[in-house]
């Protein structure tokens, strides 16, 4: 599954968010999955009303939504990057993350000790970021010196493209800013792709604020809006001491009344789910069988085998055929066979791009 890492400051309520995370996947009714792979790492369903929608029409024996990881990665404070704190070891995790959930504490309690002084999420959400830039300028630093001499002595092309995209991100770095928002090709990603770099991850913002401001926001959270707007991220507002109560609630009825006295729709944790998936730049296809409904995550533009490969890779080997009817298609005439009458059935090849939504039928050769 990919994987999502939660980082920020020391007390912005990283672990409240994460045992929410955990205990609403535990709650789920028991077909749906969470495991957790070790204390700071869990696996949780993509909450997905599509797939809920297809299981009502089929009524099949399981329904498995698709998952995502989450890392709870403590820890982080500033001088991570000189290795303060056991700053290499949590800069190293953050290295095996897809994508970064970054919360930021947008609340005041004069219970919860903050060392910087008065709430301030600008220069929290800095603090971490230059965190990350200086040891991405390190990587950085590192590979220029490396390949300088094969630029420089062979007169070798590609290490003079890279060692020119290297120097242009090292001044983005230098002038305090995140390697994803320069805007680089593909073809210049090549020079930085075996680094690894930790601001390159896409990144969710996530405004922990106070229950009085849950649904409207405060002025700390529109603070944080306004930077999360100038880098073109996403940013969500979540109290998440609030979710980690709703995650504790077994009994459906005492949720309905805690969500209309909060003037809520659904658990904020699965905005935050959902935004992450987003995030990823992933897509979904459905299988939609009586023994299964099952959603099943694939990168955009995958072709059907690949997607199939998703499944077992020998659906990937033996790809023969895909039959497909889109999502839209399959809830408006009900049946497979009815879709097949109104020809909303396409029988598609190894050529043919997944879509998100997909419901499809794979025929193979074992
Ligand atoms: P972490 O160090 O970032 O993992 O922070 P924790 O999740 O351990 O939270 C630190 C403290 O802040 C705990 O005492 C939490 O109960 C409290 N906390 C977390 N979220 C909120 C919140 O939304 N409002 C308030 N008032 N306190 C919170």
């Amino acid at each position: 599954a990919l994987r999502a890492g939660i980082v920020g400051l020391p007390n912005v309520g990283k672990s409240t968010l994460f045992n929410a995370v955990s205990t609403s996947a535990k709650a789920q009714a028991s077909n749906y999955r969470f495991c957790t792979i070790d204390p700071n790492v869990g696996l949780v369903d993509v909450p997905d009303t599509r797939l809920d929608q297809l299981a009502e029409l089929v009524n099949p024996n399981r329904v498995v939504p698709t998952q995502i990881e989450i890392v709870d990665i403590a820890g982080l404070v500033k001088g991570a990057s000189r290795g303060e704190g056991l700053g290499n070891k949590f800069l190293g995790n953050i290295r095996e993350v897809d994508a970064i959930i970054h919360v930021v504490r947008c609340f005041e309690d004069d219970n919860v000790l903050r060392e910087e002084g008065a709430i301030n999420p600008v220069s929290d959400k800095e603090i971490i970021d230059t965190e990350l830039q200086l040891k991405d300028l390190e990587s950085v630093d590192k590979k220029i010196q490396r390949i300088q001499k094969v630029a420089r002595v062979g007169g070798d092309a590609q290490a003079k493209f890279e060692l020119e995209v290297l120097e242009r991100v090292k001044q983005w770095l230098e002038q305090g800013k995140n390697v994803r928002g320069m805007g680089l090709s593909k073809e210049e990603m090549v020079a930085i792709d075996d680094l690894f770099l930790l601001t390159v991850k896409p990144t969710l913002y996530v405004a922990n604020v106070d229950e009085a401001s849950m649904l409207t926001g405060n002025k700390y959270s529109q603070a944080l809006q306004e930077v999360a707007d100038a880098e073109g991220a996403e940013m969500i507002v979540l109290n998440n001491s609030i979710e980690a109560q709703i995650a504790e609630m077994e009994d459906p009825e005492d949720k309905a009344m805690f969500f209309s006295e909060y003037n809520m729709t659904e658990p904020g944790l699965h905005k935050l789910i959902r935004s992450a998936y987003k995030l990823l730049n992933l897509a979904t296809y459905f299988t939609a069988g009586v023994q299964e409904v099952r959603a099943w995550t694939i990168g955009k533009g995958w072709k059907a085998p690949q997607a199939a490969g998703v499944i077992h890779t020998d659906f990937e080997k033996g790809f023969i055929k895909a039959e497909v009817i889109s999502f839209e298609d399959r809830i408006k005439y009900k049946t497979e066979a009815a879709c097949k009458e109104a020809g909303r059935l396409r029988i598609e090849g190894k050529e043919y791009v997944v879509q998100d939504g997909d419901v499809m039928h794979f025929r193979f050769n074992v």
